[in-house]
Formats: C-alpha cells, structure tokens, sequence
C-alpha cells in the first residue's frame, strides 16, 4: 500500500478565504509573529480583552506549523514531573504553571463558543501508562500535585500493584480502557481531556477574528518576519514592508531564523532548538481516546489519539523524535528519519489489533526552550517583547493559556511567579556569568 505523506488534519482544512501578503508598510498597537494556535489565541485574546490594533504575520499559511501537524490531544500535561520541575524552579512557580494551564480548559471553552466550534472538541478521557510497579509512586504524586492545582485526576492500577488511594481495575479493563491489546502496562494516570483538529479550530479563529474584528485585526501570511527591532518601538520587517507597533508577541513555536536588533538580547535568543516530531497514521475502529505509555524496559514512549476522521476513526500515533542541529532550519518536505515511522509500526502492531503497516505519515516541528517549559509573558530586559512559545511537545491546551495571560498582562495585570516567566531564562545567565 502507497503511505500519504502529510498532514491528515491540514488535508481536512478548507479555506475560503485567499492568503493575503504585507505589501507596505503599516502601523498597530501589537504586531504577533506566527500564525498557528499559539498566535490566533493570543489575537483572540489581546482583541477580545484589550482595544487594541493587532496585526498577525505569518511566514506560511495559518495551523501549517506543528499546530497543523501535532496528534491532536488536548490535555493538561508537562512531559517533565512536578518533584523535578520544582527542584529546579520551586514549588510555588511550579504549581502556578499547573494552575495556569489547567486554565486552558477555560479558554479553550470561551475559543469554542466564539467560533462556533463546540463540536470540534471531542472529550475522552487521557490516559497515561507505565509497565513498571517501581514507576507508581511516581504517578499518584503527579495525581496530587494535579489535583492540588484544581484538576480531577486518578490513578488506576491493575490487580496485584499496591497503590493506596488508586482506583483497582483489572488488567484487561486497564489495556481496553487505553485502547491496547498489549497487556504489559500496570497503571495509569487518567484526567479528563480530549481530541481535535487543532488547525481546523486556528483556521476557524482566524475567520472568526477577520470578521468580529474588521477594523482592529489583520492578518499577512506568506510574510515572513526577517527582522525585528526592539525597543520603545518595535518594527518587524517582511519582504513586503515593516509593521511599526508598540509591542510584538512571539508565537513562532520557538524557532524564528530572524535577524534580532535590540541594546538588551533578549531571553530566547540561542535559547530554542529544535526537535521533529514523527507520526504515523491509520482508519481503525473503536471510540476517540488519547493514551500514552511509558515502556521502562525499552526507555520509550509513545502517544495515541482516535478520533472521527472522513467516516471513520483515524488512529495517530507519535513518539520518535529526532533533534536538529542548532541554527538548522526545518524543512517540512525532508525525510528525516525513516526508521521513525517503522519504530511507530513497531508499537502499533504490539498495540492494535489487525495493524500491519501506517497509511499516512507526517512530521513536525516543536521547539523547545532549555528545560522543556514554555515562554509566556515579557522578556525581562525588553519589556516590548513578549512570548507565547516553546511548545514543549504538549502545548495545544497551554498556547490558549498563554495566549489568554498575555493579553492581561498587556492590561496591567500582574500574575505571581510562574514557571513560564521568561525571567528563568534571565536567572539562568545570571548563574552561569557568575
Ligand atoms: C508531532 C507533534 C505532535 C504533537 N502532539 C500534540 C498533542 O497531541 N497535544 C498537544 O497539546 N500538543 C502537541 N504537540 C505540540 C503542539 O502541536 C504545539 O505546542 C502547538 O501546535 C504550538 O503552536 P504554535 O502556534 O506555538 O506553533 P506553530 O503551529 O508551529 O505556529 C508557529 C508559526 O510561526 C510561524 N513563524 C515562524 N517563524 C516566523 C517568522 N519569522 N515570521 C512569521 N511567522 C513565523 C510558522 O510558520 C508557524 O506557522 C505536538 C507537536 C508535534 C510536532
């Protein structure tokens, strides 16, 4: 059978709108760089919360970005524990990021219902699985710190795992729940969550801010920004002319190839880099779920979303993933790592029934900030920079977080000490100079 290369979720886009590209110069109050869910959401926000002018560049199409290319799961999630966050940054800010994006269910509610898309979320139940008794203990913790930030998570295990305060299940329930025949997981973390098409949702958010918003949103794609001034002012120059603003918003998943001028450097600057995504992907049956497991045997780790797809469920499912080199821009046509996609087969057989092989493939990019944890907020030497960015591989639910305290703080609004201020960054070189 021929795989599909690309994006099943851009294939299921339909614009109706054409791209329009900056061809002079203009002026607003924030310009935002990128155009995936991490920019519309702030657009979203910034205009529904402030009166400010926004103008929205993209150097490609809108949800083309990793947002047009994730496994659509939205959950409430950090790829790193609570107990190692906090040694690094403190409980407090720690438990401040779980706070802040559980909030993200908030927002992504408000999103749904100014676009009219309340369909387009699916909710299942999320799942995260381990094969190790040893590795428990370490899922009731994050069970706690969840719940103690305002979630509603448990932690199931299986017949013959000691685990106080966990709900008992039985095996074959736990890997039906997780949607596997494979029966070597022994617990997992469950929460409430759920699945979409993330760039259908960024798509509708641009229609929906183009047309609630005439007079205060514009939106150039196929505008890259190659240079960006900073300071009182701020000037972000495309091909096709400059914006001139009072502040711009980073929203380019981390990864901008852009010629920076500013008296201070600010936080991010050699501080991204990237990482490719693989996924591959099947029509199967059975209901929509998100799952993950953690295989201690093998170090590895995979994730799987179901979910209507054209008539039947489309089972995705990523994992591998390939680091670039520093400074290497990604390139979504390349092939960068075949074996990705047979490992991915690999699990899918010992994971589904009657799986033989994918019949789509696609990859994408995330970027990462140095620890894996996102940028929101001021850059704290050029306070007319701000960032929503750095995916941090789960990053649907926490870009609408993001997108949303952005724009309070743009307000005035002062938030208490988060993992996401971008001042770690600034601690951090503090440190190392000292
Ligand atoms: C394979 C994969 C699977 C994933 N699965 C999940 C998942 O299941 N759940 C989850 O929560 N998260 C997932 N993620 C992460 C999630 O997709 C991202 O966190 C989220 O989409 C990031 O949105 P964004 O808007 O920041 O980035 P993007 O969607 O990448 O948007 C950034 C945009 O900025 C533009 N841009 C960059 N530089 C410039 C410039 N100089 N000028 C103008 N525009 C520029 C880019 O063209 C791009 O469109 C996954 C990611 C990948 C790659």
């Amino acid at each position: 059978m021929t795989v599909r290369k690309g994006s099943p979720w851009i294939s299921q886009l339909e614009r109706r709108r054409p791209a329009v590209a900056l061809d002079d110069n203009e002026s607003a109050d924030t310009v935002i760089i990128g155009g995936g869910i991490a920019g519309l959401a702030t657009a979203f926000f910034v205009l529904r919360d402030t009166d400010r002018e926004v103008v929205l560049l993209e150097a490609d199409l809108v949800a083309h970005g990793a947002t047009g290319h994730s496994a659509g799961q939205a959950v409430a999630a950090m790829e790193r524990r609570f107990d190692d966050l906090a040694g690094e940054l403190g409980e407090e800010r720690v438990a401040q990021g779980y706070r802040e994006t559980l909030s993200g269910w908030e927002r992504m509610g408000e999103v749904l219902d100014s676009t009219g898309r309340r369909d387009e979320l699916i909710r299942a139940r999320g799942m995260a699985a381990v094969d190790s008794p040893q590795a428990v203990a370490s899922l009731l913790r994050e069970r706690d710190r969840w719940n103690a930030a305002g979630a509603h998570a448990e932690v199931a295990v299986s017949d013959g795992i000691a685990a106080e305060g966990a709900v008992r299940i039985d095996g074959p329930r736990l890997a039906s729940l997780l949607g596997t025949i494979d029966r070597r997981y022994v617990a997992a973390l469950c929460a409430p969550a759920g699945v979409l098409n993330a760039a259908l949702l960024t798509e509708a958010l641009a229609e929906h801010l183009l047309s609630a918003h005439p007079d205060r949103f514009r939106l150039y794609e196929r505008s890259r920004v190659r240079r960006l001034r900073l300071g009182d002012e701020v000037a972000a120059t495309a091909a096709g002319g400059t914006v001139f603003a009072d502040n711009v918003v980073l929203c380019t998943n981390g990864y901008t190839g852009m010629e920076i001028e500013s008296c201070q450097v600010p936080v991010s600057v050699g501080n991204v880099k990237g990482v490719v995504g693989f996924m591959a992907g099947r029509l199967d049956d059975g209901p929509p779920g998100i799952a993950a497991f953690f295989r201690s045997g093998e170090n590895s780790y995979y994730y799987m979303t179901r979910r209507p797809y054209s008539g039947r469920p489309l089972v995705a499912i990523g994992g591998p993933e390939k680091e670039l080199p520093y400074g290497e821009r990604y390139d979504a046509r390349r092939e960068y790592d075949e074996g990705a996609y047979r490992r991915i087969d690999a699990f899918a057989r010992e994971t589904l029934d009657g799986y033989d092989e994918r019949d789509m493939e696609w990859h994408g990019l995330m970027g990462y900030t140095p620890g894996g944890i996102r940028l929101v907020g001021p850059d704290p030497g050029v306070p007319s920079l701000m960032y929503n960015l750095g995916c941090n591989g789960i990053g649907l639910l926490a870009s609408l977080a993001g997108g949303w305290k952005v724009a309070q703080q743009m307000r005035g609004t002062l938030f208490p000490p988060s993992m996401f201020d971008p001042s770690r960054l600034a601690r951090d070189k503090l440190v190392r100079l000292v």
